[in-house]
């Protein structure tokens, strides 16, 4: 007898009802609300990023709508009746599919739309999807819109796209809309846990959340991720698979790479990156990594090693966890800030390398960093030791600004801003608080050299600036 032919993981594993789909709890609650209630729009948009179940969002919707076992829409299509069974080979007559992105053009949609007046041919409702909707035309948009503005009671459309803000306001305006989120990597982790089960694949959960860390939300990458694993290990895939398979710098190494650039040590850091580069891995997957252990060392810094939802598992976690406690909330969420912007920076460079490079050498002086706050604090502590202040001399003064006044040639006036109310027409003048007497072309007070010496270290302003 002939082997059954392979089925690939997405298509095996495409859930069937809103209750096997994995995250979107908003979704599934607010359509399952709907059809319960029996108050089904006549047309919904479904928006967000590849991989989030919209199109099989809709395909289960079209089988809520349309499942024979009942008298009408059911939350719960059977999954065994014509319809249900159809709509799921995409072979119903009565549920019209197609590609935005290849079926563009008005005539397809005029096509498409042709016989929509003519009830349907055995379900309750004729649906049409438009997968990736905002390819259409202006024109296809048009002839669309002229049957959205009047849709017969028969008919249902869903709408779904990784582009919402390129859908005409003509079409949002008529549609229900729903934003699908990226899916957790936990989120992820479980459902391909789950299908390793049914597979008979024993896995590391570890490999699985790595998987689930490169595929940035998506289930389909991951599940087409988990195909190529088992098709390269078999039944058995281990952390190290996955980072050998997909060409990822391990999450020991880059817990090691922190350290490296908390140590300021640049030596090591360009080292570092010349290994990653001349054993072929690709860079945006590292830096993806990157990102993803800082951010896993921010939650161990804030939360706390009790902290459940980290990408990080085993002996790199326990290394991780002493790593995060040498780092400071602020310089971790600086470093991902910086290298989130070298992210998008990197699709488009022709010198990847370089902007990767540039970006991990301005974070090894991190360790030179304040919190603007410890500075402003310290500043403010020596200005409340100056001698007392001289009575003003000015009677309109502006509100104080911080950032202004740091950077003003007259140094130093650190006023809060709670202290000087602004002032507000038919209310007489504000009150001046006392404000230090400017002392120029001679001696500084000592506590007003020091304020000014702690600004030019930490904004590297120079002399001519601040005198
Ligand atoms: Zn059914």
């Amino acid at each position: 007898m002939a082997k059954a032919a392979y089925k690939v993981i997405a298509l095996k594993y495409r859930p069937q009802t809103f209750e096997d789909m994995a995250g979107q709890g908003h979704i599934k609650q607010a359509l399952s609300g709907a059809i319960t209630r029996n108050k089904i729009a006549h047309a919904f948009l479904f928006a967000g990023s590849r991989g989030t179940g919209k199109t099989t969002s809709a395909r289960i919707l079209a089988k809520a709508l349309n499942c024979l076992a009942g008298d009408g829409p059911t939350v719960k299509p059977c999954g065994q009746c014509a319809a249900c069974k159809e709509i799921a080979e995409s072979r119903d007559m009565d549920v019209l599919e197609i590609d935005g992105a290849s079926n563009n053009g008005v005539e397809q949609v005029r096509e498409l739309l042709g016989n929509i007046e003519n009830r349907p041919a055995r379900d309750r409702f004729r649906v049409v999807i438009i997968d990736e909707v905002h390819m259409l035309s202006t024109a296809a948009f048009n002839a669309l819109l002229k049957t959205l503005e009047e849709p017969p009671a028969h008919v249902k459309f869903i709408f779904a796209t990784t582009d919402a803000h390129k859908v005409p306001e003509t079409i949002h305006s008529r549609c229900q809309h729903y934003d699908f989120r990226r899916l957790t990597n936990a989120e992820i982790a479980a459902c391909l846990e789950d299908i390793c089960i049914k597979e008979s694949v024993k896995v590391e959960p570890g490999a699985l959340l790595a998987i689930a860390s490169i595929s940035e939300g998506g289930m389909r990458d991951a599940q087409s991720k988990l195909d190529q694993l088992i098709a390269f290990r078999g039944e058995k895939v281990a952390l190290k698979d996955v980072e050998e398979v997909f060409g990822l710098v391990g999450q020991a190494r880059l817990v090691e790479l922190l350290g490296l650039l908390r140590a300021g040590d640049t030596r090591g850091v360009f080292t570092f990156v010349e290994d990653v580069f001349s054993s072929g891995k690709d860079l945006r997957s590292f830096l993806v990594g990157l990102i993803g252990t800082l951010r896993d060392a921010l939650l161990l810094a804030t939360c706390g090693a009790e902290i459940r939802t980290l990408d990080m598992t085993g002996d790199a976690r326990a290394v991780l966890e002493k790593e995060a406690k040498q780092w400071s909330s602020e310089s971790l969420v600086y470093a991902i800030d910086m290298l989130n912007e070298c992210g998008r920076y990197l699709k488009s460079s022709e010198y990847p390398r370089v902007a990767l490079e540039s970006a991990l050498f301005k974070l090894c002086r991190i360790g030179d960093l304040r919190p603007i706050e410890d500075v402003i604090a310290a500043v403010e502590a020596l200005i409340a030791q100056s001698p007392a202040p001289a009575a003003p001399t000015s009677a309109a003064m502006a509100p104080a600004d911080k950032k202004k006044v740091l950077a003003s040639d007259e140094l130093p006036v650190v006023v809060p801003a709670a202290a000087v109310p602004y002032p507000q027409e038919g209310r007489s003048a504000p009150v001046q608080p006392p404000r230090p007497a400017p002392v120029r072309g001679g001696e500084l007070p000592e506590s007003f050299a020091k304020a000014k010496a702690l600004i030019q270290e930490v904004f590297n302003v120079s002399e001519e600036h601040l005198s």
